[in-house]
């Protein structure tokens, strides 16, 4: 038996974490479950939004699947998301973007691979606070440095970039595309404005590429790349990116796709592995069994096949795909009208890929 963590999140988090382990199990996959906890509702009882045991619990296992859990916008704690990812050194964060048959979209026939990096960039969480004193220090030291002249009122964010950081997530995009047999990476920046940051990325970026001949390899500057998605996603396969821009990005594929609902993830270090979906813990939906378990299926599927546990990952994507396809079992957001009232909930569809399981 394999043991794997399983952080319920908070929000919409608890009831897909338990529609999602049910799916999985149903798989027959070899997996012991270790539950932990995470988030605002913890925070409320334990003083802390991370409990200890529930790091020690993914350092552990090395391996964990996770629901989503909220982030209060400006105040409150810092994105646990973000901090597990730095604390394990989860430095790639693979999403895939893929349409399904039965997804409504403007778009069909979607396969792209985002691959942002995790660790770095305005994420680093190195930020200055309007009118702090060290805010005030590095504001006079930038004055004193650099040709412009920045306010007292100012608030600072810094973006790292790093020639290791860019050359392990480049290499991360470049090794998943020789493996799943993928023909093209992009790599995504805007060197044009920021040459120390986006341009040291392009270059290693670059330099990287040589190593693999038979991978095409192409750069974008990031808003340009927007665009091209939009209008030519065909064009693109793999695609790498800082940070910041692979947030906004995965979301903007996730669209391609038919939204959040569907679009799973993974974050993956040397030693450990997240998985988990590119959506959020959408509280205005919490505890009605209503929202879609798609996105955090998904992301078991990618955690099966990180296992090497592939025929339960093809059986349970399989299962995932027809009940989708057949339209009937599926959560509001999957029917054409929202409010459509066959529309099943969240346990539900989940018992729908169960039965679809065992049948094959
Ligand atoms: P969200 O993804 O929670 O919701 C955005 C929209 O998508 C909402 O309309 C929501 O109802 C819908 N949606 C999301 N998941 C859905 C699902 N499974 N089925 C059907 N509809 C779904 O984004 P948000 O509202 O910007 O963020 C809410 C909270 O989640 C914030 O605190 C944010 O920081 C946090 N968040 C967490 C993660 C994570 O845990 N990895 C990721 C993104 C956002």
């Amino acid at each position: 038996m394999t043991k794997v963590t399983l952080i319920t999140g908070d929000g919409i988090g608890p009831e897909i974490a338990e529609a999602t382990r049910r799916c999985v199990d149903a798989t027959g996959a070899a997996l012991e479950w270790e539950t932990a906890e995470a988030g605002i509702d913890v925070m409320a009882r334990l003083g802390t939004p991370l409990p200890e045991s529930t790091i020690d619990s993914v350092r552990k296992n090395g391996i964990a699947l996770k629901a989503p859990i909220t982030t209060p916008v400006g105040t409150g704690f810092r994105s646990i998301n973000v901090y597990l990812r730095q604390a394990l050194d989860l430095y790639a964060c693979v999403r895939p973007c893929k349409s399904y048959k039965g997804v409504r979209s403007k778009y069909s026939d979607i396969d792209l691979v985002v691959v942002r990096e995790n660790t770095e960039d305005l994420y680093a969480g190195i930020e200055f606070a309007k009118g702090a004193d060290e805010t005030g220090e590095l504001i006079d030291w930038l004055n004193a440095h650099s040709k412009r002249v920045i306010s007292k009122t100012t608030g600072i964010s810094i973006k790292p970039i790093s020639v290791e950081g860019t050359e392990r997530i480049v290499r991360y995009a470049f090794d998943y595309a020789r493996k799943m047999g993928r023909r093209k990476v992009t790599s995504v920046h805007k060197a044009n404005i920021m040459k120390f940051t986006d341009g040291l990325w392009l270059e290693v970026s670059r330099e990287v590429a040589k190593s693999y001949p038979e991978i095409e390899f192409e750069d974008r500057i990031v808003d340009n790349m927007c665009m091209q998605l939009i209008q030519k996603p065909e064009l693109y396969d793999v695609i790498v990116l800082p940070n910041l821009y692979g947030d906004i990005l995965s979301d903007l594929c996730a669209g391609l796709v038919g939204g959040l609902g569907v679009a799973p993830g993974a974050n993956i270090g040397l030693k450990g592995a997240i998985f988990e979906a590119t959506h959020g813990s959408a509280p205005k939906y919490a505890g009605q069994n209503k929202v879609n378990p798609t996105a955090v299926i998904l992301s078991g599927v990618l955690m099966l096949r990180h296992l090497g546990m592939v025929s339960e990952a093809e059986r349970l994507e399989k299962a995932v795909a027809s009940v989708i396809a057949e339209g009937k079992y599926v959560t509001y957001d999957l029917k054409e009208d929202r409010n459509d009232p066959s529309a099943v909930g969240t346990s539900e569809m989940a018992d729908a890929i169960i039965s679809r399981i065992a049948t094959g």
